[in-house]
């Protein structure tokens, strides 16, 4: 049996890192789509006024922590989450697993011309990985069962949606029934990280849990997106 936690009504897995990768593993042997999503604070508290977002949450076969609040709210709450469990850092581990297990991959999201980039580094650098196509995040409905024909004709083994949240879990809840692969997985601006368009944090600012940081004073238009973090914390005292 999985144990989870409910953080504000979302069933969060309670996962290392390492039994994050065994357990997605697994997913990706079993048959039919499985989803794996990493909600932060500012998705929990989206989940909080979009019943929609909160029931695919609870559905998905996989939650992981992301986020440092989460970890506050757990030990605010005395929860036991041990450790946070990034979108990035699961999407490294499976790409190296692809690599080793020659698996295929197909990455859908980010701006015209990025996917592409991205595909071309995560080829370089993870050896036997095999990347089944890509897709930009930018189509209108109407391209929507294109999209999903190429993917069930290449049949990836993970499918890595990149289109924020909640679009990007609200995409692969829609299609879950119609798509031919084993795993999708939602993983935000990652695309552009691979890509080279953006950069992670520097070490230091993740060791700390301060990545928001960061990224509040690399993008200081999004300081409206982030005002959700004390939001979060002040919920969870509540
Ligand atoms: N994105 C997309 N289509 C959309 C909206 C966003 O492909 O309609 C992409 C965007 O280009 C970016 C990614 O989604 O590469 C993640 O966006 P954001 O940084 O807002 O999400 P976060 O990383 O905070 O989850």
């Amino acid at each position: 049996m999985k144990k989870q936690v409910d953080i504000l009504g979302v069933p969060v897995d309670m996962v290392s890192r390492s039994e994050a990768i065994e357990e997605i593993k697994k997913l990706i042997e079993t048959p039919g789509l499985s989803s794996v999503f990493t909600p932060n604070p500012e998705m929990i508290m989206l989940a909080q006024e979009d019943e929609e977002f909160l029931s695919i949450l609870k559905n998905a076969d996989l939650v992981l922590p992301d986020g440092i609040g989460l970890l506050i709210a757990s030990k605010i709450k005395g929860l036991g989450l041990t450790e946070r469990v990034t979108g990035i850092d699961t999407m490294n581990s499976l790409l190296e697993y692809c690599g080793r297990e020659s698996k295929t991959i197909y990455l859908l999201g980010g701006k015209p011309g990025v996917p592409d980039l991205a595909c071309k580094n995560i080829e370089n650098r993870f050896t036997g990985i095999k990347i089944g196509g890509f897709h930009d995040g930018y189509f209108t409905k109407d391209e929507e069962s294109g999209i999903v024909n190429e993917i069930n004709s290449i049949n990836p083994d993970i499918l890595f949606v990149c289109l924020g949240a909640p679009k990007q879990e609200k995409w692969i809840s829609q299609y879950k029934h119609l798509l031919k692969c084993n795993l999708a997985m939602g993983v935000g601006g990652s695309v552009d990280i691979y890509a080279g368009t953006a950069k992670r944090a520097p070490k230091i600012f993740q060791k700390l849990g301060m990545e928001w940081f960061y990224r509040l004073a690399k993008e200081p238009w999004r300081y409206k997106r982030m005002m959700s973090l004390p939001r979060f914390i002040l919920k969870i005292l509540k």
